[in-house]
């Protein structure tokens, strides 16, 4: 399995789009690892993960063919994740196919579905997927986990999730992704905080081959519900390795940045020993 890694930031890109602290204006003046776009994956050349704004500029800058892209799967519906309008030129008049050409699949949770169902065009399909239920696609195994993500205390019974003993509802389902294929496996597990139990039970003594965690905040140690950082990463990774879920073969990528937690590349990879520090472009094979 390869997976490339296309935008490693979060929304708001790194160099943040109008801002001006010190790591922005440095950020502008080294360039190269420094830059970083919104976020976005892409496995063994043809499953495409979250379809966020900066993914036609994936497409030139690192030469891929989104035509012959034909699954997609968003995480979630937040803008960094799913640009509808983009996705909306794969219609007739924007885009062009020979006769036949068959759908380009979504899969995602419900919001996704809604924000979809706009477009109107042959050659787009959307399928729900939903937790801890495993859908074939393209022979891959895909299994939908709950995110840590979206979270709100108001309406605790809304597609509940459990953190820290504590159940919280969410306005959106937020899902990442355990894909298996031939023995073996990757999770990709962006916006979210540290697993819920039901997660970590499914994942148990799976012995993943890559692991790519979110890391938004960074240096930061923030108590908010829904992304993590640095801490939460290292202490992530020793519950997935006491679980079977890791094992000494497993490759921790951190991943997803926020401009406010980051630093300089190899200071931010010295904060993480036992993970590769992701960037724009980066691809690992397991
Ligand atoms: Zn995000
Ligand atoms: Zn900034
Ligand atoms: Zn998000």
């Amino acid at each position: 399995m390869k997976l490339q890694y296309l935008g490693t930031a979060a929304a708001e890109g790194t160099p943040a789009l109008f801002c001006r602290c010190d790591f922005c204006r440095y950020a502008r003046r080294a360039g190269g690892r420094e830059i970083r776009t919104r976020s976005g994956a892409m496995l063994d050349d043809r499953i495409k993960i979250d379809f966020g704004p900066d993914s036609y500029k994936h497409e030139l800058d690192f030469g891929l063919d989104y035509s012959a892209v034909h699954s997609v799967l968003i995480t979630h519906a937040h803008e960094d994740h799913l640009d509808v309008d983009d996705i909306a030129h794969r219609r007739p008049t924007s885009a062009h196919f020979p006769e036949g050409e068959p759908p380009m699949i979504v899969y995602g949770n419900g919001t996704v579905g809604e924000k979809l169902a706009r477009i109107h065009s042959p050659w787009l399909a959307f399928r729900q997927v939903k937790p801890f239920q495993p859908v074939d696609v393209e022979g891959y195994t895909v299994t939908p986990l709950e995110a840590v993500h979206c979270v709100r205390r108001e309406e605790p019974t809304r597609w509940p999730v459990t953190f820290e003993g504590e159940t919280y509802g969410r306005w959106e389902e937020a899902l990442f992704y355990l894909i298996e294929k031939d023995g073996k496996s990757l999770l990709y597990a962006h916006d979210t905080d540290e697993f819920t139990p039901a997660d970590m039970d499914f994942l148990a003594g799976r012995r993943i081959d890559l692991i790519s965690l979110d890391c938004t905040n960074g240096r930061l140690d923030l108590t908010y519900v829904g992304h993590m950082g640095a801490t939460e990463n290292r202490r992530m990774r020793d519950r997935l390795l006491a679980s079977g879920a890791a094992d000494g073969h497993t490759v921790f990528v951190a991943n997803h940045f926020s401009h406010n937690g980051l630093l300089p590349y190899d200071e931010l990879q010295a904060l993480l020993p036992g993970f590769l520090v992701s960037y724009d472009g980066m691809t690992v094979e397991v």
